[in-house]
């Protein structure tokens, strides 16, 4: 088990979990820069999202939904599809 780190620079270590825990975040809360937010904001035309292109890129077909997530969806949560719910 790594300790955090108390100083102004973290460590390797540190720096990806700060970075999971932001993905994680954004994920969990619609504020990352996924497909459907980046194109309501004008930086994309097409919220598609491009492994699967059946629906628009939000963190719901992600982390739920996604034919083309399923596998990884399996692995890591035990269950193919989820609902709100689950999430
Ligand atoms: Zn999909």
């Amino acid at each position: 088990m790594h300790t955090v780190c108390t100083t102004d620079f973290p460590c390797d270590s540190c720096s990806r979990l700060v970075g999971n825990v932001r993905i994680t975040t954004g994920l969990l809360t619609g504020h990352v820069a996924l497909y459907r937010r980046l194109t309501i904001i004008k930086i994309r035309t097409d919220p598609m999202f491009y492994k699967c292109g059946e629906e628009e890129e939000t963190s719901y077909h992600l982390l739920g939904r996604c034919s083309a997530m399923m596998m990884a969806r399996y692995s890591i949560f035990g269950s193919h599809l989820m609902d709100t719910t689950e999430l």
